[in-house]
C-alpha cells in the first residue's frame, strides 16, 4: 500500500492528450491536427531564422545566466508593451501600464487570474464559449468564479453577436471580460471592428474588466498591429484593462515560455502599485521568469533589421496557412456532392478551423482516418499541408455524411 493510494488517475489534457495519441499511433497516414504549433510544409517543426540570428548574437556576446528581476528582463517588457499597444500610445507615453513578464500566455493569465482572486474577490471571470480550454482550469485552479458567454453559433458557423452582447450585458457588475484579441480560438471567428466597439460600450456600461487574450498577435493577419486593433480600440477608451501576451506563435517559441501580463491602468501612480502586487504574487509562484526566450524577443524587437526580418518570417507562416485554407476549401467543395456551403472556413481566421464535426464525427476522424484532433471539431491548418488536403477533405466529407 501507498499514502498516495488515494491519488486517482488524472484525465489526459484535452489537447496535449492528442499529441500523445498521435505519437503512439504507427499508420503512416497519420496527421497531428491537435496542438496548435505551426509545421513547415514538409510538417516539421520551425524555428525562425530571425530566432537563431539573436540567438547566435547572445551566444558572441557571451551573456552570463544570473536569476532576472521578478517582473523579468526590462528591456523585453518595455518592448512587449510597446509591440501590443504601439509606442507612442498614451499609456505607454503616460506610464500607465503595469507590465510583469511571465511563463509565456498560459502563466500570464494564471498570474492575472491570482491578482484577480486577491483583490477582487468574488468577481467573476465571463469566458466565451467555446473557448481555449486552459481557460476554464486556469480559473478554477486560481480560485476565481467563472460563466460562460454565447459566442459561437453553429447554425450560422459564425459570431452569436446577440447572445454574446446580452450575456455580458446580464453578467453582474465588475466582471472580468475574457477576450480573444484576435483569431479566436478555437472558432477562428473574430468580431468585426464596428462589433467591437459595440462590446466595449456594453462592458463600459456594466463596469465590467476586459481582460484580453493575445496569444497570436501577427499571426492572424500576419501584421502585428492589424491584430492588436482590438486592445488599441479598447485602451484609446480610456478604459483599463488587461492583456496576456504570448510569443509562443508569433516567435515559434513553444518551448521558451515567453509571455507578459500587462495592466493598463488610469495613472501611472497604480501602474507601480499593481506591479507591485503582482511581483507580490510571482514571487511564492516561481520566483523569477526564465531569461532566453525574454533576451530573444528584446534583441528582434530593438533591432530594425531583425524586426522587420521577423515581420517577414511571420508573413511567410501566415500565408502558408491561408494557402492551405484556400486548397482545403477548393477539394472540400470539389469532392463533396451534398451542396453543403464550405465557405465558414475561409471566414475564419488564424492557426484553426472550426470544422462543426461533432463528437462522433471527430472520432471517425481519428480511428478511421488517423487524423488527430481534438474533440470539439477543431482543426489546427498550421499541422497541415496542401499535399494533405485531398486526403483530408475525404476525411471530413465522411465523418460528416
Ligand atoms: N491563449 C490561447 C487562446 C491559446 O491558444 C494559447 C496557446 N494554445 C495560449 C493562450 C497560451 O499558450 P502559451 O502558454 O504556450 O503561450
Amino acid at each position: 500500500t501507498s499514502r498516495f493510494d488515494g491519488v486517482t488517475m488524472a484525465p489526459p489534457d484535452p489537447i496535449l492528450g492528442v499529441s500523445e495519441a498521435f505519437k503512439a499511433s504507427t499508420n503512416e497516414k497519420k496527421l497531428n491536427l491537435g496542438v496548435g504549433a505551426y509545421r513547415t510544409e514538409e510538417l516539421q517543426p520551425y524555428v525562425l531564422t530571425v530566432v537563431k540570428k539573436a540567438e547566435n548574437l547572445m551566444l558572441q556576446r557571451g551573456e552570463n545566466k544570473e536569476y532576472l528581476p521578478i517582473e523579468g528582463l526590462a528591456a523585453f517588457n518595455q518592448a512587449t508593451a510597446e509591440l501590443l499597444f504601439g509606442a507612442d500610445n498614451p499609456v505607454i507615453k503616460e506610464q500607465r501600464v503595469a507590465t510583469v513578464q511571465g511563463l509565456s500566455g498560459t502563466g500570464s493569465l494564471r498570474l492575472a487570474a491570482a491578482f484577480i482572486e486577491r483583490y477582487f474577490p468574488g468577481a467573476k471571470a465571463l469566458i466565451s464559449s467555446p473557448t481555449w480550454g486552459n481557460h476554464k482550469n486556469i480559473f478554477n485552479d486560481a480560485g476565481v468564479p467563472w460563466s460562460e458567454y454565447r459566442y459561437y453559433d453553429p447554425k450560422t458557423v459564425g459570431l452569436d453577436f446577440e447572445g454574446m452582447i446580452a450575456d455580458i450585458k446580464a453578467a453582474p457588475e465588475g466582471s472580468f471580460v475574457l477576450l480573444h484579441g484576435c483569431a479566436h480560438n478555437p472558432t477562428g471567428i473574430d468580431p468585426t471592428p464596428d462589433q467591437w466597439e459595440k462590446i466595449a460600450d456594453v462592458i463600459q456600461e456594466k463596469n465590467h474588466i476586459p481582460f484580453f487574450d493575445v496569444a497570436y498577435q501577427g499571426f492572424a493577419s500576419g501584421s502585428l498591429d492589424a491584430d492588436a486593433a482590438s486592445v488599441r480600440l479598447f485602451a484609446a477608451r480610456g478604459m483599463e484593462l488587461l492583456v496576456a501576451q504570448s510569443y509562443s506563435k508569433n516567435l515559434g517559441l513553444y518551448a521558451e515560455r515567453i509571455g507578459a501580463i500587462n495592466v493598463v491602468l488610469t495613472s501611472s501612480d497604480t501602474a507601480v502599485r499593481v506591479k507591485s502586487q503582482l511581483k507580490r504574487l510571482a514571487r511564492p509562484m516561481y520566483s523569477n521568469p526564465p531569461i532566453h526566450g525574454a533576451k530573444i524577443v528584446a534583441n528582434i524587437v530593438g533591432d530594425p533589421t531583425l524586426f522587420s526580418e521577423w515581420k517577414a518570417e511571420m508573413e511567410m507562416m501566415a500565408g502558408r496557412i491561408k494557402n492551405v485554407r484556400q486548397k482545403l476549401f477548393d477539394s472540400l467543395c470539389a469532392k463533396d456532392k451534398s451542396g453543403k456551403d464550405w465557405s465558414f472556413i475561409l471566414k475564419q481566421i488564424g492557426m484553426f478551423s472550426f470544422t462543426g464535426l461533432n463528437k462522433t464525427q471527430t472520432e471517425n476522424m481519428t480511428n478511421k482516418w488517423h487524423v488527430f484532433m481534438t474533440k470539439d471539431g477543431r482543426i489546427s491548418l498550421a499541422g497541415l499541408n496542401l499535399a494533405k488536403c485531398e486526403y483530408l477533405s475525404d476525411a471530413i466529407i465522411d465523418s460528416y455524411h
